[in-house]
């Protein structure tokens, strides 16, 4: 009874399988089907060549959550966020956790603010430029004055979303640079840039290239100077991506929120340091009235009358879900332990790195637990961050080194951000990690400049 030993699949080796041993299609779809388990080792081999999520230092989001939160996931990942009269508790929770952010952002009336969830940051940029832009569009219309050259106002370093924001909805970006001297918008020559077509100004609240706070008090003031002189009423939109849900933790007393009468409106990653997997983020508006009407669709088709406003129709809803936990989890005290505790590791790994020699850092980790060094002047040396990067690659980890934005551009940074997860063990393995990556590239320079002599002296 010879048995083909391939076509017994229940005890034919998996690397052996039809499918598994021969070529995989790659970009045309496959003639015939596969087993699921031999689909699934492909993908799952394939994705071993990914970096470790936690040991890349280069992303904001987040990669560990608790076993609870794992189980919350897989039991909801079935479910649409957009279906709000199917899932009415998830939309009930969406609630719950923008009306806790309203409260957190310090809205004179939370139960008069309005906000909603989105598929991270950017989105949530996209939606309170949109605001912005149709308030403005109105105000000027009523007025009957042109409403077809808005612009909007931010610093130089903004995250690319507000350059695609002004791209795909036609806004004018007017980048303020910054510089050595002032490596953040401060408000300083804002009227330069501020005229009657202005939208508003974005204040980012945690600088992606730095980690820096720029500080909306001063922008503010600015802005109220601009008024008296000119009338100009602009409006601050906080791109609080990372920093919204450290501050009001970590910073306390720091001004930048709703306390603003000037701030429209916040935006946060649920999936940053609101520590939920990706992909969530979070806008609320002070008022439901700067949420312009005439953007909210009233919704019909899946029963009900829902009033959403949003780029994308379907959703991850599980990602909601993880938020509420997250918030019932850890609570105020939770976040500020865990936030505490994040800074910590930030101070430890800025304080050590500034303490090597060859770095200067660009900033502290004092704002968000964020902070990017560059490389001390020095003759002879001919190794650079982007070497390093490459040196720490080889051990896992994941630090990128990059040009800072326009006026800065000759500037190479290398960046750390420290996330939940990365513990203050891992940090101390880190750093010696770095230090023996910069002793090989000072061994391998000086060999080299010994070649170079030996060639020289020929
Ligand atoms: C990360 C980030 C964004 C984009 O957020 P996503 O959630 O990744 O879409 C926007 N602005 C700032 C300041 C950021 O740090």
């Amino acid at each position: 009874m010879a048995h083909n030993f391939r076509d017994n699949l229940s005890i034919n080796p998996v690397f052996a399988r039809p499918g598994e041993a021969g070529a995989v299609h790659k970009y045309t779809l496959p003639k015939g089907s596969m087993l699921p388990e031999t689909a699934y080792q492909i993908v799952h081999d394939e994705s071993m060549l990914d970096g470790n999520a936690r040991l890349n230092l280069a992303t904001f989001v987040s990669t560990w959550m608790d076993e609870r939160a794992d189980k919350l996931y897989t039991e909801a990942f079935d479910k649409n966020a957009i279906d709000k009269d199917e899932y009415p508790q998830t939309a009930a929770m969406e609630t719950y956790c923008w009306r806790i952010l309203a409260d957190l952002w310090r809205a004179p009336d939370p139960a008069g603010a309005i906000g909603c969830s989105t598929t991270g940051s950017s989105e949530a940029c996209m939606l309170g430029g949109l605001a912005l832009k149709r308030r403005w569009q109105e105000k000027r219309r009523a007025a009957g004055l042109p409403a077809d050259k808005p612009n909007l106002v931010m610093s130089s370093a903004v995250q690319v979303c507000w350059e695609k924001f002004c791209n795909y909805f036609d806004v004018e970006a007017r980048f303020v640079p910054i510089s050595m001297e002032h490596k953040v918008l401060d408000g300083h020559n804002l009227a330069d840039y501020v005229d009657e077509n202005t939208i508003g100004v974005v204040a980012i609240f945690g600088v992606t290239y730095t980690g820096m706070y720029e500080p909306v008090v001063a922008i503010s003031k600015a802005l109220d100077e601009i008024q008296k002189k000119t009338g100009y009423d602009v409006m601050i939109h906080v791109d609080g991506a990372s920093g919204a849900m450290i501050a009001p933790f970590v910073q306390p007393d720091l001004v930048w929120d709703f306390r603003l009468p000037r701030v429209a409106s916040i935006n946060t990653s649920g999936h940053k340091y609101g520590l939920v997997y990706p992909g969530l983020g979070w806008v609320v508006w002070r008022k439901a009235d700067l949420l312009p009407e005439s953007l909210v669709f009233q919704v019909s088709y899946l029963g009900g009358k829902m009033p959403t406003f949003a780029l994308n129709f379907s959703r991850p809803g599980a990602q909601i879900l993880l938020q509420y936990w997250a918030f019932l989890r850890y609570g105020h005290e939770g976040y500020r332990a865990v936030q505490e505790e994040t800074m910590r590791v930030a101070w430890y790994l800025a304080e050590e790195i500034a303490g090597m020699g060859p770095f200067e850092l660009w900033n502290h980790a004092s704002d968000i637990p964020v902070f990017a060094w560059m490389l001390k002047p020095s003759r002879g040396r001919n190794w650079t961050l982007y070497d390093l990067s490459d040196r720490l690659r080889m051990q896992g980890w994941q630090i990128p080194a990059y040009p800072m934005p326009v006026d800065l551009t000759d500037l190479t940074v290398q960046r750390i951000v420290v996330r939940n997860g990365l513990s203050m063990d891992l940090a101390g393995r880190l750093i010696d990690d770095i230090r023996a990556q910069v002793a090989y590239l000072d061994a391998d320079n000086e060999a080299k400049n010994a070649d170079r002599k030996a060639v020289f002296h020929h």
